[in-house]
């Protein structure tokens, strides 16, 4: 059985995208056959596995959506599915937020990026979805698509903030689009255990959020060797194989494959 899980945050600098490059690569290793779509218009994640000019790119999610809200055929799987290692990877392109734009247009397009997913589960354990720095149209289209949503949480901003909007946005689209939406969990990164911020935060989100939903054991340790291994195009444990935030993504990897 095939899980999608969407990594969602509408605040920009959570690592999101770090979390889905490294989460991938995790599972992978523990022998998991892997897609990650990237469905932001800044196309980061499709940098952090090594694709450098993604407008150049025949096909890539924005191509694919735009032929999906055109009502054309798409080409078949092997032509837009990149991999990179051990992980496939449907990339993005700048194009993708003149998809964005037509969404909110079309009527009935909510499920377009599910329908999508739908008929490439069978070929994957995880399908794992990246997403825009925003609650509009195309996380709408990947929450709808979601079996569970995985919330990073960066304990150096204000994390607390806007976490209620992003979990009743979850809460409206199990009513009304996707009844089999769950929460995954929290996953609390960029971690500096000896800041009084950090103990603070995490205090705040573990009052807040125990009680209704997990919060990952496994948290992300700050490192600059994460934003080095991105500039890679590599997991930060291929990197630098003693990082600890490499081992900490693979115990998060465990954990997401014990949260049956
Ligand atoms: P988002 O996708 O939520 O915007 P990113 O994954 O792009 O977040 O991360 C935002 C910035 O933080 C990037 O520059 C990234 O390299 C950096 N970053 C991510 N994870 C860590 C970490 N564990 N420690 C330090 N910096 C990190
Ligand atoms: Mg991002």
């Amino acid at each position: 059985m095939c899980k999608i899980i969407v990594v969602a945050n509408q605040k920009g600098g959570v690592a999101k995208t770090s979390t889905v490059r490294n989460l991938s690569y995790s599972l992978a290793e523990l022998g998991k056959r892997v897609l990650t779509v990237d469905f932001d218009a800044q196309f980061n994640l499709t940098t952090c596995f090594g694709i450098e000019n993604p407008n150049e790119l025949q096909h890539t999610i924005a191509t694919i959506m735009t032929s999906l809200l055109n009502d054309e055929d798409i080409p078949v799987k092997e032509e837009y599915v990149v991999t990179v290692g051990k992980v496939d990877l449907i990339p993005s392109s700048i194009q993708l937020s003149v998809v964005d734009a037509n969404l909110r247009l079309e009527m009935g397009s909510d499920r377009l990026l599910a329908n999508l997913l739908e008929t490439l589960k069978p070929d994957y354990d995880y399908i794992i979805v990246d997403t825009c720095p925003s609650l509009g149209t195309l996380t709408i289209n990947a929450l709808t698509a979601a079996d569970e949503v995985i919330i990073p949480v960066n304990p150096q901003l204000l994390a607390v903030m806007g976490l209620q909007e992003l979990t009743q946005t979850i809460l409206k689209i199990r009513r009304r689009l996707n009844p089999k939406i769950k929460f995954g969990g929290i996953l609390l990164t960029m971690c500096d255990k000896r800041t009084n911020l950090y103990k603070e935060i995490s205090a705040q989100v573990d009052a807040a959020y125990r009680s209704g939903m997990k919060i990952f054991d496994s948290q992300i340790p700050m490192t600059v060797k994460v934003g080095e291994a991105n500039c890679c195009g590599m997991a930060v444990s291929e990197y630098d194989k003693k990082c600890l935030a490499g081992q900490a993504y693979m115990d998060f990897a465990k954990e997401v494959i014990e949260n049956a």
